[in-house]
């Protein structure tokens, strides 16, 4: 990190000049000003921009289905019979995998459920799924089913890692003391990459390592990290993961998800899995016999044909990320936070603090509006006013991300400016 700082608009503006990714701004379109202000747009956790080529992809998805019909699906620009097959390249180099261990399809909670059924094979002595207590409920929920689906009772079977008060914050010597407890009676972990309420990242290699000393499977859920942190998921041997393609990855509301399995579960014969057609061997998919022969890889997994419109923005983004290159964007992003951590440091000392680990962070931040008497809804409500786009997360916590594809230094100094601008109106109100 840059030991140099300074506190006014002008030195934000001078680390966008020398910012060598600042031109992918361009790239993408951004929401209107609902107020009148510049707009400064920080919710890429939740809902990434459209990349401008995002619009280009998908309309021409529609005219060859205008212009070729069922022939599209051969001789269209993309032929929509291998059309995930153009994800491949671009997911395995943001997950750090083999290409034949990514594959674009369904959606998040989807694929959770759909690996599950490969990945969690409960024993009445081994029945145990750990997620974080303070899990994304989606995951919960599917941790929860799928352990009442085999016949157990989550009761007993759901066990919880809870963060630390104060800092909120989860420590992997509370992980290895449920390991050294109950280990043996974990079947499954199920945890993110980075915590979706305050921004923690985790150590994935070593949750990795922990586990499998122990005999457990270990599942990732990147909803918040791929596009976001480096991954190596082929090297840290997570036995899958899977990731939503709308929030970092910028593939638009609903996009098509995307699933990891790693190399030494490749080789089955389609007995451990849920079936459908896309997961049989391409080249006889269409003799349509009765007899299941399994496709190569991560595509083993397949259920239906991908939805086209859905995936043609996802394309457009890889391709942005391959250009600009993970690498980069991680030593922009950590520069931006550590930018406006001091930033709030120097303009909002004691009444905003931000909650996420400094050492463990990918792109967002989650702030907590601390100052004595202050009503933190109306801070938010007043950033809002000033066509701040973030997110609120209850109690008291605004979630800001800084995408480094889109997002600049003047960005963060605006937060700052805004917010301070919006805590001063919330304290006067008192
Ligand atoms: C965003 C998010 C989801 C959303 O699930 P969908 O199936 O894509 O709707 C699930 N889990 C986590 C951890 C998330 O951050």
């Amino acid at each position: 990190m840059t030991a140099e700082f300074d506190p006014g608009r002008e030195f934000a503006l001078s680390l966008d000049e020398a910012d060598e990714l600042g031109s992918f701004r361009e790239r993408f379109n951004f929401p209107r000003a609902r107020h009148g202000l510049d707009p400064v747009y920080l919710c890429g956790h939740s809902l990434g921009l459209q990349p401008k080529d995002a619009v280009r992809y998908v309309q021409e998805e529609l005219e060859d289905w205008g212009r070729l019909g069922v022939e599209g699906h051969f001789r269209s620009r993309r032929p929509w019979l291998p059309y995930h097959r153009f994800a491949t390249s671009g997911l395995s180099e943001l997950a750090g995998a083999r290409d034949d261990e990514v594959v674009a399809m369904n959606t998040l909670t989807v694929n959770l459920h759909v690996l599950m059924s490969t990945f969690y094979r409960p024993t009445t002595s081994r029945c145990g799924i750990l997620i974080e207590s303070t899990a994304f409920p989606s995951d919960r929920f599917a941790a929860t089913s799928q352990i009442r689906m085999r016949g157990f009772d989550p009761a007993h079977a759901l066990i919880e890692w809870k963060p630390r008060a104060p800092d909120q914050a989860l420590h992997l010597d509370d992980l290895q003391q449920i390991l050294d407890d109950s280990g043996d009676e974990i079947a499954l972990l199920l945890l993110p990459g980075i915590q979706y309420y305050n921004g923690q990242l985790l150590d994935m290699e070593d949750i990795c390592a922990r586990a499998r000393a122990k005999g457990c499977f270990v599942g990732l859920d990147l909803a918040h990290a791929i596009g976001n942190v480096p991954l190596e998921l082929h090297d840290w041997a997570p036995d899958f993961a899977a990731w939503c393609s709308y929030k970092y990855l910028n593939g638009g509301p609903g996009a098509v998800g995307g699933a990891f399995v790693h190399a030494q579960h490749l080789d089955g014969d389609g007995s451990a899995q849920l079936l459908g057609w896309w997961g049989h061997a391409e080249e006889t998919r269409f003799a349509m016999a009765p007899a299941f022969e399994p496709a190569k890889g991560a595509e083993l997994w397949q259920l239906s044909n991908p939805p086209i419109l859905s995936l043609a923005p996802v394309l457009a983004s890889l391709n942005i990320f391959h250009e600009a290159g993970m690498d980069r964007l991680r030593r922009k992003s950590l520069h931006l936070t550590d930018y406006l951590g001091r930033l709030l440091e120097h303009r909002l000392q004691d009444r905003v603090t931000s909650i996420t680990p400094p050492d463990a962070r990918g792109s967002q931040l989650s702030l907590r509006v601390t100052g004595a008497g202050l009503d933190a809804r109306e801070v938010f409500r007043r950033l809002e006013q000033q066509d701040v786009v973030a997110d609120w997360r209850e109690p008291d916590v605004i979630r800001v991300a800084l995408a480094p594809l889109y997002n600049t230094f003047a960005d963060a100094f605006d937060l700052v400016e805004r917010l301070r601008s919006a805590v001063e109106g919330a304290d006067g109100r008192r």
